[in-house]
């Protein structure tokens, strides 16, 4: 499988447009992926309302150079995600305004899109999710491109091209998912599901800015400086991993595609054209300092599972002095264990599924998550 690395040392539009026309020509040239006259998504990464420098959601300029070459091929442009939280008009336009997405889309004549229907779709290539309910706007166009963010992830370690396919599912049932599949195993088990069943004809990544440490959204921006491009989604992720130092089958998403043998899980089956890769390399790239760990079963008594809740899991800290006391926690609650109180937030640690959606959603940065002391040292051994 080829996946392309380009330089681009920042995001000034023409070295963005440049860098991406590189990378399509290193993937044979668009013709090869679509036809003149299509209509194509563009499914980017707008997790929530964060301004591009912040690092959280796919630049502007990647996406206004994406859409001009696209459109000045011969195709419609439509522009979409739906990140946790309501689905609806407003919210779109607000996001899509914030993320400096609105301005660029207007400048290259790219749409956006506003339907927030959705339907009941069978998944053949799903092994957890046979059926799902997805995001219209996918059935509407005739290919889907993805243009995901290099960012690490507190539940997942990383996310990145497979990852950013969840946002084919509606706003508030990506919080049922996490509720349904609260372990790590069964819910990568699904992103994957959700990616094959999405099956973009190409994904981009957008590595020129990534985020390290706190991801995908309390974490720091940190230059990278490569445009990755693939035809596969899974070895895509491999290839952002390996720049970032972190090892591909710690991330779950990446070892379910192993055990699926979709990819092996290293460089040995990708073909890596474009830019070497030792160009872009970072050892010291910071990844999440927590990640949910299951080490006890469902089925085991509740005082062992409350005593392993306690002991070894990581759980999120709030903190009511830069609250501002939005609700999007609590609204996004899979679980439903926060409670606003006097305005503020209160997790009531029993319910919580670790799934950390409250930090990723808090347009604050005003939610930390702590290892207990002995999951640190097991960490050590
Ligand atoms: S999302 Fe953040 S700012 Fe909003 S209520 Fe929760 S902790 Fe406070
Ligand atoms: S409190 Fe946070 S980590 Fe716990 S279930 Fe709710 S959203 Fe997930």
């Amino acid at each position: 499988m080829i996946v392309s690395l380009t330089e681009c040392r920042s995001y000034d539009y023409a070295q963005v447009k440049e860098s991406i026309i590189e990378s399509i020509n290193n993937l044979g040239g668009i013709d090869k992926y679509i036809n003149k006259g299509e209509t194509v998504l563009l499914k980017l990464n707008l997790l929530m309302k964060k301004r591009p420098e912040e690092a959280t959601t796919t630049h502007p300029m990647f996406v206004k150079a994406l859409a001009e070459i696209l459109i000045e091929y011969g195709t419609k442009v439509v522009i979409g995600d739906s990140p946790g939280g309501p689905f609806n008009e407003k919210m779109l336009k607000g996001l899509y305004k914030y993320c400096g997405i609105e301005e660029v889309a207007n400048e290259v004549g790219a749409e956006l899109n506003y339907n927030t229907n959705t339907l009941d779709v069978k998944n053949e290539k799903g092994i957890i999710l046979k059926s799902m309910e997805v995001a219209e706007m996918i059935k509407n166009v005739d290919k889907i491109i993805s243009v995901s963010k290099l960012k690490t992830h507190g539940m997942m370690l990383f996310t990145g091209a497979v990852k950013n396919m969840f946002g084919i599912i509606p706003g508030l049932h990506k919080a049922e998912y996490h509720f349904k599949m609260p372990h790590i195993e069964d819910f990568s088990q699904a992103l994957l599901d959700i990616s094959l069943y999405a099956d973009p004809v190409l994904s981009f990544m957008d590595g020129i800015v990534g985020m390290e440490g706190a991801g995908p959204s309390a974490g720091e921006p940190r230059d990278i400086g490569v445009v990755l491009a693939s035809t596969s989604p899974s070895h895509l992720d491999v290839v952002a991993t390996t720049i970032v130092n972190i090892d591909p089958l710690k991330v779950p998403t990446i070892l379910r595609a192993v055990e699926r043998k979709i990819i092996k899980g290293n460089l040995d089956d990708i073909e890596l054209v474009g830019d070497s890769i030792d160009k872009f390399k970072i050892n010291d790239f910071k990844a999440p300092n927590i990640r949910s760990v299951h080490f006890i079963k469902d089925n085991e008594p509740s005082l062992i599972r409350s005593l392993s809740n306690k002991l070894l899991q990581p759980k999120p800290v709030f903190n009511h002095a830069e609250c501002i006391g939005c609700r999007d926690c609590a609204n996004n609650c899979p679980a439903k264990v926060i409670e606003m109180v006097n305005k503020k937030p209160v997790v009531n640690l029993e319910g919580c599924i670790r799934c950390f959606c409250c930090q990723e959603l808090c347009p604050e940065k005003a939610i930390d998550i702590h290892r207990p002391i002995l999951m640190k040292l097991l960490s050590k051994l």
